[in-house]
């Protein structure tokens, strides 16, 4: 049981929210313009990117993918001089307040295979490898497909153009689709610090099943397989191919995701979305949580992973740990212990409590490598980087553990209440800072400074 959710901490939980560092002053959102057109064997990209230099903090360089080929780029109408470094794209200052950079360059990929280009997943320190494959592209910032900063909130006029054989899912909803020459042309505006996107085949899913709920439509885009995993049981996987098991799996991964949706309005605060497509995938291995779509990787399509909390982990992300400050200490701990300490809650409401204490004393009893168990303080947890699979099991595991302890001392109802004062102020990028300092008007600090005395 223990290397299962070893395995599925690892599976589940690597998928980070790599988000901004908060905007402490003077940096004015890029304005990005974006097409992009999928053809035959190429994704074209044409961005423009307008910022205004403020007087303090506007650094000359972007962060950009290493292995993206840039065919022409203009800054302020003159070609632009720059120099590549890691995923760091450094160019030469200029004077003028405004500045403007053109570039085009092209994906190379295949409709018909997985091609070779490689992009880099996470941030530079720490990079996995992600296939690009035509019949399913997958861009995000953290892939830095597109020239970024850190630390700014960001304003994308974007068109996607694909055959008619394909469909967009992005951050935002679509805000038209148009025919045009025998292709659809989706537009989006999106007002956040990232623009991601997922284009895939539209022929590939089972047809769509769409549950109208309140105001929003939830479509759930499942994978035909015939042959699934069902379960892990004594860490060996059991697949089923009986089309009735298939079915009730994949219902219950609906109830599940509709439970936990109810579950977070009440609890955290009334969310508004017009639509919220699940969509399942096959090159990534991790789910995520983009905005107005959640992706779910095949492998997490089973039992244990949803039992094991994995759909609705992703879900808490629309709430919870989106923004926060890259970079800043805490940062994993604000971004993934706190979201999926409130997935346990979910858990244990319709679980139980003796199924959630036993969850939560995993996490305590987590092993490592040959150790029997280890325990970290939380000045560890909050001094937690991602990069390997230690460090995911401090952050998802020591570091709800934490959030439990505090909830000992505090109760739920005033957790709860400072989580919610934490992270609902909209446009802003959530720090420990910002935490603390809710601890604090919440009359908690004492308890929360014993946390740094104990080791979990
Ligand atoms: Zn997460």
């Amino acid at each position: 049981m223990k290397r299962t959710l070893m395995f599925l901490s690892v599976i589940i939980l690597t998928f980070n929210h790599i988000s901004l560092q908060a905007q402490k002053s003077g940096i004015e959102p890029l304005k990005y313009n974006i097409n992009i057109e999928l053809n035959d064997s190429t994704l074209w990209v044409n961005i423009s990117i307008k910022a205004i230099k403020a007087e303090t903090g506007q650094k000359d360089f972007l962060l950009f993918n290493r292995y993206i080929q840039i065919k022409e780029a203009d800054l302020n109408d003159a070609p632009l001089k720059y120099s590549r470094s890691n995923d760091t794209l450094y160019f030469e200052s200029s004077q003028k307040g405004e500045m403007t950079l053109l570039m085009q360059y092209e994906i190379p990929c295949s409709t018909m295979e997985y091609s070779n280009i490689v992009a880099s997943y996470s941030d530079s320190t720490f990079t996995y490898p992600v296939l690009f494959d035509t019949s399913q592209i997958f861009c995000e910032r953290f892939n830095k497909w597109y020239p970024v900063l850190y630390d700014n909130f960001s304003d994308y006029q974007v068109t996607i153009t694909v055959p008619k054989t394909h469909s967009v899912f992005a951050y935002y909803p679509e805000i038209g689709c148009k025919d045009i020459a025998g292709k659809y042309v989706y537009s989006f505006n999106c007002f956040d610090e990232d623009f991601p996107f997922f284009i895939t085949q539209a022929n590939i899913f089972q047809p769509k099943k769409v549950i109208q709920y309140n105001t929003t439509n939830y479509e759930f885009c499942f994978l035909p397989r015939n042959r699934r995993l069902l379960a892990i049981v004594d860490n060996k996987p059991v697949f089923t191919s009986d089309s009735k098991q298939i079915d009730s799996l994949l219902d219950v991964s609906i109830n599940r995701s509709m439970a936990a949706i109810e579950w977070y309005n009440a609890n955290l605060w009334q969310k508004e979305f017009k639509t919220l497509c699940f969509v399942e995938t096959g090159i990534l291995g991790l789910g995520a949580c983009l905005g107005s779509f959640i992706l779910m990787d095949r492998i997490l399509m089973n039992m244990e992973a949803i039992e094991n909390y994995a759909l609705s982990h992703e879900i808490s992300h629309i709430w919870l740990g989106i923004h926060t400050e890259y970079l800043a200490k805490g940062k994993f701990f604000m971004g993934e212990s706190i979201p999926e300490y409130v997935n346990l809650l979910f858990y244990e409401s319709w679980a139980g409590t003796d199924a959630f204490e036993k969850a939560i004393q995993d996490k305590i009893n987590l092993k490592l490598f040959d150790v029997p168990f280890y325990t970290v303080t939380f000045e560890q947890v909050l001094n937690q980087k991602k990069g390997d699979p230690q460090a995911d099991e401090i952050i998802y595991n020591k570091g709800v553990a934490f959030v439990h302890e505090f909830r000992k001392q505090i109760g739920k109802e005033k957790l709860l209440k400072i989580i919610r004062e934490t992270y609902s102020v909209p446009n802003h990028f959530v720090t420990l800072n910002d935490f603390e300092n809710n601890i604090k008007a919440n009359d908690c600090w004492n308890e929360y400074l014993k946390l740094f005395e104990i080791e979990l």
